[in-house]
């Protein structure tokens, strides 16, 4: 990440229709091979979406067969594959990593999961003061980048807070939860265009081999664009990725302060030419849910300096079963059959003696909702309500 990017702009675009890995060894074939990327680094960083327990297959996490793939390239060169990824606050990391199966897929693909401490701290942080910057002056990334190569792997999808999140939203999952604090807290659109001024991927791929549109970045809709989009330079892969889903991308606010700031980058564009492949309903405006999410993490200062360490405002709140995305049980449709309890990846989460849900142990990965043969399960919320 810290040597200065030599290749052109270029972006590519990919099918997936044979397969993601192997449309993912094309795609960085097209923009240069990974061997451009790499120049002699030791490490690469592969920056996934894992932002919460929900499965590649909803569009909102990164594909597993696109990081493989990935680290594999990277081997190939020479470098360790290391992956970094924090899910967000209101998440536990080591369920989420359960739910996934993410410990498991790097030891089997030779990857490292670098488990860097989310509340920051010198040992695995080093501080970041880009001198453009307008809102976060001052935040941290991971020591190790200072001597590896980043390579962001965001998805295409919606999100209700940033309307859309693709390269240049999701390198937030790899700064300490303090910084992301000040981000929800102070103008999240301008913080986002701010990072991006301190941290620059080595190399973008953006999954949207399902994608996910309406009211993502959790709960919308799986959208089966079946394309990957590559590129050097995250603005130009972003707004790349809007003309495939016919986004206006100032439509979608910090694309649109980065354009206002930083002008619109050129590139070449390289491989399939598929035109808009869907138009992506974008997620409703929830004032008050984003109002809402923006006081939790005001009121997260005052709450943190009491409260344990690695406890936020955010996490303790969902955990009362009260608010946020969350599962219930009807006692008038169960048949206490069992297959949520089977199905739930963690233990001790559901109560059939007492059809409850302990909201403190459940990660929303709605699963258990998935599965229930009776439909016996809805899902309350502001986001990703559904019967
Ligand atoms: S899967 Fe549905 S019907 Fe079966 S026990 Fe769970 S909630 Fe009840
Ligand atoms: S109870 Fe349901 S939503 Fe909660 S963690 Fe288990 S399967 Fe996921």
């Amino acid at each position: 990440m810290v040597v200065t990017q030599t290749a052109a702009d270029t972006v590519a675009i990919t099918r997936t229709f044979d397969g993601i890995e192997e449309a993912t060894h094309r795609i960085i074939e097209q923009v240069g091979g990974m061997a451009s990327v790499i120049r002699g680094a030791k490490y690469a960083i592969l920056k996934p979406n894992l932002v919460a327990g929900r499965s590649a297959e909803t569009g909102s996490t990164t594909s597993f067969a696109l990081m493989k793939a990935v680290a594999e390239e990277v081997r190939a060169c020479g470098a360790e594959p290391l992956l970094c990824e924090t899910p967000g606050t209101e998440f536990d990391r080591e369920a989420t990593y359960t739910i996934l199966g993410i410990e498991q897929f790097c030891a089997e693909h030779g990857i490292r999961l670098l488990r860097v401490d989310p509340e920051g701290g010198e040992a695995d942080w080093v501080a970041l003061q880009p001198s453009s910057a307008k809102t976060m002056r001052h935040f941290h990334m991971p020591r190790i980048l200072q001597e590896a190569r980043l390579i962001n792997l965001p998805v295409l999808k919606t999100h209700v807070v940033s309307t859309m999140t693709l390269s240049m939203k999701n390198l937030m999952g790899i700064l300490p939860r303090p910084d992301r604090r000040h981000m929800h807290a102070f103008d999240i659109h301008q913080c986002i265009v701010d990072m991006n001024l301190g941290i620059k991927p080595d190399l973008n791929i953006v999954d949207g081999s399902v994608g996910q549109d309406g009211e993502g970045p959790l709960y919308g809709d799986a959208a089966n664009l079946q394309v990957l989009v590559a590129g050097r330079n995250s603005l130009a892969v972003d707004l790349a990725c809007c003309e495939l889903v016919d986004v206006d991308p100032r439509a979608i606010p910090h694309l649109k302060l980065a354009l206002e700031q930083w002008g619109k980058p050129w590139w070449t564009q390289v491989g399939d030419d598929p035109g808009v492949i869907k138009h992506f309903s974008l997620p409703p405006k929830k004032r008050l849910y984003n109002t809402a999410f923006q006081v939790m993490f005001w009121l997260d200062y005052p709450y943190t300096l009491f409260a344990k360490r690695g406890k936020h405002m955010v996490t303790t709140l969902y955990k009362t079963g009260l608010v946020g995305t969350r599962p219930i049980i009807s006692a008038e449709k169960c048949t206490h059959c069992g297959v949520c309890v089977d199905t739930c990846p963690l233990p001790n989460v559901i109560d059939l003696k007492a059809l409850k849900i302990d909201a403190r142990g459940c990660e929303r990965c709605l699963l258990c909702y998935e599965a229930c043969p009776e439909k016996a399960i809805s899902v309350a919320g502001f986001s990703g309500a559904r019967q």
